[in-house]
């Protein structure tokens, strides 16, 4: 025999469990109370993408104009003579031991 407060006591219990799926991998899984992922696993992979997702969004909606390629005009442009003062270097190091050897 069950008295009324025990089975009230197990319906709550009963109600907070409820039939879930993953939004990270599919599985259906029972959860209980604020729990969204079957696993933790599944928690974190999905809390880092969206953490970098959303960093990329407002990384786009910052500096949207500015692309990959726009960025290394833009250090082109600002260590032009570091780089070709380099590379001039590098091509008179290439060529040094065959004009030494005529
Ligand atoms: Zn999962």
């Amino acid at each position: 025999m069950v008295d009324p407060s025990e089975a009230a006591r197990i319906l709550a219990g009963l109600r907070k469990i409820r039939r879930l799926i993953c939004p990270e991998c599919g599985t259906e899984f029972e959860g209980k109370g604020r729990r969204r992922f079957c696993c933790r696993a599944c928690a974190r992979r999905y809390n880092s993408r969206e953490y970098y997702r959303r960093r990329r969004e407002r990384l786009l909606a910052e500096g949207g104009k500015q692309s990959r390629a726009g960025y290394w005009q833009e250090y082109y442009r600002r260590n032009r003579e570091k780089i070709l003062a380099r590379r001039r270097a590098r091509r008179q190091q290439a060529k040094a031991p065959s004009e030494s050897g005529e």
